[in-house]
This record gives C-alpha cells, structure tokens and sequence, in this order.
C-alpha cells in the first residue's frame, strides 16, 4: 500500500493506519485518523487508530512523553488526531494476527486533535458487538458509513462500477451524459415533476430512465453510449425499492438482441471476478417467457433449485374433482409441484399454512396429496394417497396424474387450480417458498439466465371488465419479426393471448432477482407511429410527447437496442445482502424520506409565489421509518 504512486503521503500524514508492518520497525511515522479504541493502563494509554486502510495500535506513556500522554487522556471515542511516533515491534505474546499491523505498534511522541467527536451515537469500531436498528443508522447515516462493515460495502460497490466501466470501454463504448431535467420517459412508472420558475405552470420531469436520449445518440451515430445514472420512479414502494436509484445504461447500435446480451455477459463475469473472485457460467441459458412462466411461475424464476411446476390440467380434466374441473371449464389450468419425500416433512399445520403464502398472489388455495404408495407399488388402485384428493381423483386419472408429476412412495404433491395467470403465479410464489423452507438454495451459486421472448403487450381488465393494454417493456420496443403481421389482427388484445406477439425483449435475471432488462428498438418511424396508435396513444399526443424521437428517426435512424442494469441491486446480490439500503450511501426509509436531511421538506412561501404554486392542503405528515 506505501507505493509511491497512491499519494497516501499528503502534508499531513507519512503512512494510512492499514500499512505498517514488521519491516518498518524503527521508522518514524505520522499517523491520522479516528480513536477506534482506547484503554488506560495507569501510566500507559493504548489506542487504537483507525481509517479506510485499517487500524493499527498507538501507545502512549506518561514517561516517554508527558504532553502526548496528557492530550490522549482527553481523547474521545471517534475524535481525529495526529500522531507522530515511532514504529515497533509488539512485544511476544500481544501481537495480533487478525489484524493486518498486528505485529507492530507506534510509540507516540507527539499528539494533536484535529476534530474533536461529541459522544457517538453508536460505536463504530469493529470490534463492537451491540446491533444498531435501522433508523438510528440512517439518522447518523454519517457516522455509520465509518463503521468498517458498511464503509467495505461501498468499496466494493466502487468495484463493481468501475469494473462496468471498464468492461464497457474494452467494447468501445462512450460515456455520455443525459439531461436529469426533461419530460416524461415511459418506464411504467409515476414521474418525479420539478417546478419551472421561468414559465410558472410548466414543469420538468425527472427521467425514469435515460431511454429516449440513448436511443437519440444512436441515431447520433455514437454506436455505443453508456452512463452509471440516476433515475426517478414515484412508485409506491416495495420493501426493495427506492425513489431514486443507479443504472448501468447502456445502448448499441447495428445490433441484435443476442449482440447486448454477450456484452452484459462479458461485463458480470468482469464484475464477480473483480469482487467474489469467481467464474461464472456462461453464456447464460435462455427462458422464453412463457417457459419460464410455465415452468418457474415467474419472469425472474430463481434456478438454484429444481421444484419445477408442472401443467396436470388435461390429467385432471377428467377426474371429479369440482374445483380442478371447474377451474379448467372456465379456462384456467392446474398446476402441479412434487415435493420427494414431503410426505412425512409436511405436518397438516405446514399444509393449512400454505394458502397464507400464496394469498397475495390471488390464489384461492392450494390442494394436497401425499403419496402413501406410488402407482407402481399400489396398481390396483394407481396409487395410494391420502388428502382432499383422495375421493375424488381415482383409478387410471390417479395413475396417469402420478406418473405425470413422477410422484413415488412418500412424496408430496400441491396443486394450484386458477386462471392462467394467476395459478402460474401462485405456484411461482409456492415454489419460492419451498425452496427457502426445504433449504434448497445454496446461498452461494450464481445462477443467471436471459428471459427472453416477453410479450410485447401487457393485457388487463379495467374496472368495467375492458381489456386495457399497455407496453410490457416500453413502447419503443420492437416485436418478433415474424409476430408483426399479428398486429392487424384483433387476437392479441385479450388478455389470455397476451403473449402471441412477442417482443424482442429481454430480462437478465440471478437468483430469482431481475438485474436488468433490455430491447431491440422499433427504429422505424411508421412502425413506431402504429404501436403508439395501438396503445391508444394518438396522433397528437404521440407528437406532443415523443416528437422529438420520430422527428429524429427521419434523419437516417440506425437499427439499435439497450439494456439498464440495475446497479444497487447488482451490489446487493455481489454481497448477499437482503436490503437495498446497505448498498446506497444515503438511501431513503420506505416511506420515502431521508432521515439524514429531512428530505422531501417544505419550501417557503418566497419558493411557492415564485413558482406560482399554491399549496391546497396541508401536507399530511406520517412519522415512519
Ligand atoms: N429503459 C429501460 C429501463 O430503464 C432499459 C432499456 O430498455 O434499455 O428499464
């Protein structure tokens, strides 16, 4: 770390607290940084320094130097000094191998404040134990950064950043900035306004993403834009959200989907082998969407185990099983998830429990058979199981319903019966669910995959039972190129045939967690104006809100597609963290607020009346955390 070329000797310092060693005994050094520890020995002060680099031990006696003995007898937890001294070795028996300067320590000869600390809110140092909740942290959000645990956390988000940019430079992609003051980009999200003073009435919108301005230096000629930006979505939020939050976006042009997809491949191998020291797998296998909806029940199905879902609804079609045949009379399917050996590890409690988890993904329930004997091993029967099944699905359905799910003597099989979506869905919840309470997820496998193939649409009812459509990506996204001739026909506008006409779409996903998601752009000017029409965007408003982007593609527009990573989720997965919050410097609570600055606040009446604002009711104010 002494390497001449870092500049860690400044005016103020000759060596960081992380450096010394064995060999620099006898130097004379001057430290600085933050009492991490001190402990008084009658005569003897020992302290601990501490900075970015590390800690290391300083030693002060009253003999040796009275002044420098006084002056640390004031010394507080979290103060700045500057130390002068002399390196030695620690004595036989108190050297500490745990820390990198275990084997030495400074013997002070000089000593001065350089920034004194009231008392801590918490301690810092490493070596204290006590937990610190959440909001306490986030109001001292300052002194928790020092603390060495998260203060690494940002050391290797630099890591990954820059491990990003350098990727993308070897490619030959160009850094370029984009305006953070705009209008609307539609991410499917809430906007972020700010008020514009110089023409009250009018406002800026803080961008979703940078996607209309990407594709513009495409049409630039750039060939290869990225930015490490922030974006702005006022959604309400999800534990794992926040307002403001980075992408890695990135835009390529004379490009096909499998063209972006290699370089952000070639980019997270550069990014786990800078920071876990690992390989990882490629390239990564490829989910069309509705594979991995049919078989994981999620878009961003987790691959670190199997418990695959299985479609059982032409099986069970003919058994007499109300809730199975109604299901599929009215158009839904039932699906099916065998558990080896779940007979005897599921408890009737763990089973009543079930219809709790998949409740918020809209399932009525979940039905349950546990195999007491296999077909093979009870033919006269096709099999012997015991649960809700049991009367009603019989004989040769039983049999063939086993054999489909390979469902042997002692395991457990769930059902799921709904519409499509929803059971598809449910199961994906299920199966999550599963893997975390069998404990089949190793927490450490990498496991990434491409979904790909998304529908270009997505379809929903309104409140009057219409189908409503809106893009699933965005609505600059190009669809298959042989689905294009569907968009004459009315088929893909309800909502059981949503994904007919596919989009050259496509989503990186690790461990069950979506990191980012891209397309291939529509680059044609009457393409583009029938997809707006189709959405029910018309002419006008289409002009109003994207003009600029059609105006731009008559100029020569290149074909082009992108993707955005996400850059704290990205962290998050690199550290196995749980909490979106560890990986941002000053995030905010859930609710939005930053408990450091008191950010949003009001504005004062001078700010309203020069921005023609008038407050019409008075904001409500929540405490939370
Ligand atoms: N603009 C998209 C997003 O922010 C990413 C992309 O299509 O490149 O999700």
């Amino acid at each position: 770390m002494s390497d001449e070329t870092t500049l860690y000797r400044t005016a103020t310092r000759t060596h960081t607290c992380g450096e010394l060693r064995a060999a620099d005994e006898g130097g004379d050094v001057v430290l600085c940084g933050w009492v991490d520890r001190r402990r008084d020995q009658g005569g003897i002060l020992f302290v601990d320094l501490r900075d970015r680099y590390g800690r290391v031990q300083i030693v002060v006696s009253v003999d040796d130097s009275p002044e420098a003995h006084a002056t640390s007898e004031g010394l507080s937890l979290e103060d700045v000094v500057r130390v002068e001294g002399r390196v030695r070795l620690r004595p036989e028996g108190t050297r500490n191998p745990k820390l990198g300067t275990g084997d030495v320590e400074v013997v002070v000869k000089g000593i001065s404040i350089l920034g004194k600390s009231d008392p801590i809110p918490f301690e810092v140092s490493a070596t204290a134990s006590s937990e610190v909740g959440l909001e306490t942290r986030l109001r001292h959000r300052v002194v928790d950064l020092r603390r060495p645990l998260v203060q690494e956390r940002f050391l290797i988000r630099h890591k990954v950043t820059s491990a990003c940019r350098r990727a993308l430079e070897r490619h030959d992609f160009v850094d370029i900035e984009t305006p953070t003051l705009t209008r609307s980009t539609p991410e499917g999200a809430r906007d972020f306004v700010v008020p514009n003073r110089r023409q009250p009435g009018t406002f800026y919108a803080l961008p979703q993403s940078p996607q209309l301005f990407k594709q513009l230096l495409m049409v630039a000629g750039f060939d290869r834009y990225f930015q490490v930006v922030k974006c702005f979505r006022d959604e309400d939020m999800r534990a794992d959200r926040q307002p403001e939050f980075t992408q890695l976006d990135m835009e390529m042009a004379f490009v096909e989907a499998q063209d972006v997809q290699n370089v952000v491949e070639d980019l997270l191998a550069d990014v786990f082998r800078a920071t876990r020291g690992v390989e990882i797998e490629r390239p990564f296998r490829r989910l069309p969407y509705a594979e991995a909806m049919s078989r994981y029940g999620s878009d961003k199905p987790d691959l670190r185990f199997g418990l695959e879902i299985q479609e059982v609804s032409a099986i069970v079609a003919r058994s007499g099983f109300g809730v199975f045949t109604g299901t599929i009379e009215r158009g839904g399917i039932v699906g099916a998830i065998r558990i080896e050996g779940g007979a005897k590890q599921f408890t009737r409690k763990d089973l009543d429990k079930l219809p709790e988890v998949v409740k918020d993904a809209g399932a009525k329930g979940v039905a349950w058979a546990k195999v007491e004997a296999g077909p093979a091993e009870a033919p006269d029967e096709g099999g012997k199981i015991t649960g809700p099944l049991n009367k009603h699905v019989t004989g040769e359905v039983r049999k063939e319903l086993l054999e489909a799910v390979g469902a042997g003597t002692g395991d457990l099989v769930l059902f799921i019966a709904d519409q499509t979506s929803t059971a598809q869905n449910a199961l994906g919840v299920l199966r999550n669910h599963l893997g975390e309470k069998l404990e089949l997820i190793d927490p450490d496998a990498l496991a990434f995959c491409w979904v790909v193939d998304f529908p270009l649409f997505e379809v929903f009812e309104d409140d009057d039972g219409q189908p409503q459509h809106a893009p699933m990506h965005h609505p600059f996204t190009m669809p298959v190129d042989e689905d294009i001739p569907l968009l004459a026909e009315e088929r893909w506008s309800t909502l059981e045939n949503k994904g007919v006409i596919r989009a050259k779409a496509y989503d990186v996903v690790l461990n069950g967690m979506e990191l980012g998601g891209g397309s291939i752009r529509i680059h044609d000017r009457e393409l583009q104006a029938r997809i707006f029409s189709l959405l029910g965007i018309s002419d006008e408003l289409a002009e109003d809100k994207f003009g600029f982007l059609l105006r731009a593609f008559r100029y020569g527009a290149p074909p082009h597609g992108g993707i955005a990573l996400g850059i704290d989720r990205l962290v998050q997965l690199v550290l196995k963290l749980k909490s979106i919050q560890d990986v941002i410097a000053f995030p905010k609570t859930h609710g939005g607020s930053c408990l450091l600055t008191g950010a949003p606040a009001e504005i004062d009446g001078t700010q309203l009346t020069e921005l023609a604002l008038k407050i019409q009711a008075p904001p409500a104010r929540e405490k939370e955390a």
